[in-house]
């Protein structure tokens, strides 16, 4: 009684919803007959001055609606301030924005009386370097939650039904009403005898326990498009773990990860291959074999050609992920592998110059002149 007492309209003995008018009238009254000097009840002082504070909020529109909103907090300097013993007393910060907003913050009281999704799941799959450029189609296995055969996800045993919950009537939140210093406060929480759900079980399916889903090995078919690179999730909605007692699924995230090329290395559409060149083959030209992704091609390397030379096979790179059609290039760097030891025989003339100079690495010819001592 003591706390119902300090809210303001009930000081003055009137309704929220009461006019200018009748505030005045009401604090007249009470006014004199609480007055001190007329009443020589001992509380009589601590009345009066409880009925001037209620109609000095209450009779300026200004701080009444602070006072409609915010309670004492509003009109008396926040928590701490004068009469106020802070926030103690309610049960943390979420009861204070139950009251004012109206029960969870949107997304928790959205939830109750639904039932809730399941969980988005993650798979990691391994592809070719050769398969993300392409692009391919896995079958993929995992073991995930479904909804459970026997109930048909509904959790209750075969033949009866799940019923409306009779303590929230099916909406899955309670509504209690409190007095406290601030006022009237409405404090929303999950139904205690439903969990939220807005309904219940009374004979749980024996095969999922009243979850409404089992755990069950699955094979999947994934398309893989062309372009896709390292790190790359690819979303599947609806395929993730289904949701108890009749929820949504979630979603179920393929990420890939692409095993790396013996000689290309890429970058996003860009294809790189670095071609180990002698300084012979640089200086008088050769013809060399590039490894791309539809088999080697046969790639000039023009006399004269200077460390550091780019060539281009156009269109040889990883197709656009997005933009159907473009495709990047190959890029063949030329990669000038210089002796660092050279024999007699090769070391005489300057390499690159000799009579057995112009043949290709690693066939024989040059490198047999080099180092072999
Ligand atoms: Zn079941
Ligand atoms: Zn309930």
């Amino acid at each position: 009684m003591a706390t119902a007492e300090r809210d303001f309209y009930v000081i003055l003995g009137v309704e929220r919803s009461a006019s200018d008018a009748e505030i005045k009238r009401a604090y007249r009254k009470l006014a004199q007959k609480w007055h001190p000097d007329v009443n020589t009840d001992p509380a009589a002082q601590e009345r009066f001055k409880e009925i001037n504070e209620a109609y000095q909020v209450l009779s300026d529109p200004d701080r009444r609606s602070r006072y409609d909103t915010f309670g004492r907090a509003g009109v008396d300097g926040g928590p701490g301030g004068p009469g106020g013993a802070g926030f103690e007393g309610f049960g943390g910060f979420s009861d204070i924005f139950d009251a004012f907003f109206g029960g969870g913050a949107g997304a928790a009281s959205a939830r109750r009386g639904r039932p809730q999704p399941g969980a988005d799941l993650r798979y990691d799959l391994r592809i070719t370097f050769e398969e993300a450029v392409k692009g391919t189609e896995k079958e993929i296995e995992f073991t995930a939650l479904q909804r459970c055969e026997t109930c048909a996800g509904s959790g209750a045993a075969p033949g009866t039904e799940p019923t409306t919950c009779p303590q929230c009537n099916g909406r899955g939140e309670v509504r209690s009403v409190r007095q406290t210093m601030l006022g009237q406060m409405v404090n929303v929480s999950a139904c205690p005898r439903c969990h939220g759900e807005g309904r219940i079980i009374e004979t749980r399916c024996q095969v999922c326990q009243g979850e409404g889903r089992t755990e069950r090995k699955r094979t999947l078919r994934v398309t893989i498009p062309a372009g896709i690179d390292e790190g790359h999730q690819i979303r599947l909605s609806n395929e993730g773990e289904i949701g108890p007692r009749g929820g949504p699924p979630g979603s179920l995230y393929v990420a890939v990860h692409i095993q790396a090329h013996k000689s290309l290395t890429r970058e996003g559409t860009e294809l790189f291959y670095m071609a180990p060149i002698s300084i012979a083959q640089a200086a008088l030209g050769t013809r060399i074999m590039v490894p791309t992704i539809e088999g080697s091609e046969e790639v000039e390397i023009k006399p004269g050609t200077q460390p550091d030379t780019e060539i281009r096979l156009r269109g040889k790179g990883v197709p656009h992920l997005r933009l159907t059609g473009q495709r990047g290039d190959l890029h063949v760097m030329v990669d000038l592998v210089v002796p660092t030891k050279l024999s007699k025989k090769a070391g005489d003339p300057p390499p690159g110059t000799g009579k057995e100079a112009g043949k290709p690495v690693g066939k024989g010819g040059f490198l047999k002149n080099l180092g072999s001592d």
